[in-house]
C-alpha cells in the first residue's frame, strides 16, 4: 500500500486513548500476513510477532491512540460536555467539528459550540474559553434526544478532520501522533517480510500512551526485550514565531533522533547505532532538541529489570491539534531507518 493511502486509512481510523477498537481491527488487517503471530493483550495492545533464529528480542512500539475528547454530562436541552482524553490545548478547541462515537460504533457528527462575537461582553472577547465552559452540539434538542441518537456519558469523541494530500511532499490529518509511527512500524514489517532475522522482533501496537504509556510499558513486562525502540510522529514546531532554539524537530530535515525528553534519557549506544546506520545510507537526520515530550520508551525502559531504549521519531507539525502536517520524505526516510535499526541492531548492540 502507498504512504498516502496507508497514513489516510490510519489518519481517519477512531482511537482515543482506552477506546483504539477501530484503528486496531484496521492495522491488525494490514500486519496478519506480515507476522508469525499477532495477539491483542488484556489492555488491547496489538502484538506482532516476527520470530528469528534465537533469544535475543528487539521490541519496536508506536502508539495506536490519539487525544480526544470525552463526554462527561448531558444538558437538559441536549448539549453535551466534555472531558479531555490525552493533552489538549483548550485555545484550539472552540468551534472544531468533532464527531462522537456511540457504543454501537455509530458516529454522531457534532460542533464545539462557540459564541459569535456579537454576543461577548467586551471584556470577554480578549479572554481564552475554558474546557469546562465548552460544549458539544450534536443537533439534539433534549437528553432523550441525544440518548435516543446512541450518545452517553462516556462516550469518546475526536475531531473531525478528514485526511488530505496538501502537496505533493506534504499530508494532513488528525492523529499524526502517532500514526506516523503506527504506518513506519508497519514499512518495518513489510520490509523485513521475506527476510532471515537473526533476531525475534515483536511490534506493540499500543493503547493508550497519551494517557500515560499504559499500554507500551504492560506490553514490555510481557515481551521481555532486550532492547527496544519508540517510534513516533514528534513535535515539528519550525514556524513563525518560534525561535530555531526552541523548535523541538523540524520537517524536511528527515528523521529525529531522540536524546533526552521528559520519560528518558535515550540509551546512548542506540543514539549511536541511529546515527552511523544513518551515516552509513547517506541520510540526513536531526536531533530531536531536549527534553520536550516524552514516548512509550518511558514506559518500556523502566519495566522489569530495565529494557535499554531509544525513540526514532518523523516530524510532524500540529501534532495534539485538530489537523497534523507531515512531509512523506520525513516519512519515507525514518521507515528505511528504522528498518536499518531492526536488521542491524542486534549485530551492533547485542
Ligand atoms: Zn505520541
Amino acid at each position: 500500500m502507498e504512504t498516502i493511502q496507508l497514513m489516510e486509512k490510519l489518519s481517519n481510523a477512531f482511537g482515543v486513548a482506552g477506546f483504539e477498537h477501530e484503528v486496531r481491527t484496521e492495522i491488525e488487517k494490514l500486519v496478519k500476513p506480515l507476522s508469525d503471530e499477532t495477539r491483542v493483550d488484556a489492555l488491547g495492545n496489538l502484538i506482532a510477532t516476527r520470530k528469528g533464529k534465537d533469544g535475543f528480542t528487539l521490541m519496536l512500539d508506536a502508539h495506536m491512540d490519539e487525544v480526544g475528547l470525552i463526554v462527561s454530562y448531558v444538558e437538559e436541552r441536549g448539549f453535551l460536555r466534555f472531558a479531555t482524553l490525552g493533552g489538549w490545548d483548550a485555545r484550539v478547541l472552540p468551534a472544531q467539528v468533532v464527531q462522537v462515537q456511540t457504543r454501537s460504533g455509530k458516529k454522531s457528527t457534532g460542533v464545539i459550540g462557540c459564541l459569535p462575537p456579537h454576543v461577548l461582553k467586551p471584556e470577554d472577547r480578549e479572554k481564552p474559553f475554558k474546557i469546562e465552559d465548552l460544549f458539544i452540539d450534536i443537533g439534539a434538542e433534549s437528553i432523550e434526544e441525544a440518548t435516543g441518537m446512541g450518545v452517553r456519558i462516556g462516550d469518546p469523541a475526536v475531531p473531525f478532520y478528514p485526511f488530505t494530500q496538501l502537496t505533493e511532499n506534504l499530508i494532513g490529518g488528525k492523529a499524526f501522533d502517532d500514526r506516523a509511527g503506527c504506518a513506519v512500524m508497519i514499512r518495518v514489517l513489510e520490509a523485513l517480510k521475506n527476510a532471515k532475522l537473526d533476531l525475534t522482533l515483536v511490534c506493540n501496537f499500543a493503547v493508550a500512551e497519551e494517557i500515560g504509556a499504559r499500554g507500551a510499558r504492560t506490553a514490555a513486562y510481557q515481551v521481555k526485550p532486550d532492547l527496544a525502540l519508540a517510534l513516533e510522529g514528534t513535535i515539528g514546531a519550525d514556524v513563525p514565531g518560534v525561535a530555531p532554539s526552541r523548535q523541538p524537530t523540524g520537517l524536511g530535515k528527515g528523521p529525529a533522533i531522540t536524546i533526552v525528553d521528559n520519560s528518558l534519557v535515550a540509551s546512548r549506544r542506540v543514539v549511536e547505532a541511529l546515527e552511523k546506520l544513518a551515516e552509513k545510507t547517506k541520510m540526513a537526520y536531526q536531533y530531536k532538541l531536549p527534553i520536550y515530550g516524552g514516548t512509550d520508551a518511558g514506559g518500556i525502559h523502566t519495566t522489569g529489570a530495565g529494557v535499554e531504549s531509544g525513540v526514532l521519531s518523523v516530524p510532524c507539525r500540529y501534532i495534539h491539534s485538530q489537523f497534523s502536517l507531515m512531509r512523506l520524505d520525513d516519512f519515507e526516510q525514518t521507515a528505511k531507518l528504522a528498518t536499518e535499526f531492526a536488521q542491524n541492531s542486534r549485530a551492533m548492540l547485542g
